[in-house]
């Protein structure tokens, strides 16, 4: 595993798929990276397991520029730990994650003014996946799906967002909606 020693994130390539950074070193056991991006009380909850299991780790505030310029309060921290305990790490995280649907479900709707597509059409991509009735409102649908999701899981960070969301999948009987877990577009 190669380590971006600018932006502390572990990669595949020599290239850093984050910042773009060339000619990364390996990772070694006492480098710190980056292993989740998360709202404040998250990163909380997330510092007291880590430390449970005597994981040592950083939690960075990082702010966002373009959601203070949109006025938004929202200030994520970054959470380090050495890349030695990182795989562990990411256990702890998933296992979290698999069980935090109801925290989700409140996330996502307390955003819902943040909901939407990327353009039209991806909103008629999205009409014609879930059969949805002309003059139907996609968004009242996408509320109602994820009000009656059954779980609604992390699948992970989308390597094409600056942002660097994570896709949130909200699974009910009718299908699977994804969403940018960063800018709330419903992604498919
Ligand atoms: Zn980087």
């Amino acid at each position: 595993m190669k380590y971006c020693g600018n932006c502390r994130s572990l990669c595949e390539d020599d290239v850093c798929s984050f910042c773009g950074a060339k000619k990364l070193k390996d990772a070694e056991d006492d480098d710190f990276c980056l292993l989740f991006e998360c709202e404040r009380g998250e990163g909380e909850v997330l510092k007291s397991f880590l430390d449970e299991e005597g994981i040592p780790c950083v939690l960075m505030p990082s702010g966002n520029g373009l959601r203070t310029v949109l006025g938004l309060n929202l200030e994520n921290y970054k959470v380090f730990v050495p890349y030695r305990f990182y795989d562990k790490a990411s256990e702890i995280v998933d296992s979290i994650s698999n069980d935090s649907t109801e925290q989700y479900r409140e996330r996502l709707l307390e955003q819902i003014g943040l909901w939407h597509f990327k353009n039209e059409s991806s909103e008629k991509k999205f009409r014609k996946k879930f059969d949805l009735e002309k003059g139907a409102d996609p968004l009242a649908y996408v509320k109602e799906e994820v009000e009656q999701a059954f779980l609604i899981t992390d699948e992970g960070i989308i390597y094409a967002c600056p942002e660097r969301g994570h896709f949130l999948s909200v699974k009910s009987e009718r299908g699977n909606i994804l969403f940018n877990s960063a800018t709330y577009e419903i992604v498919g």
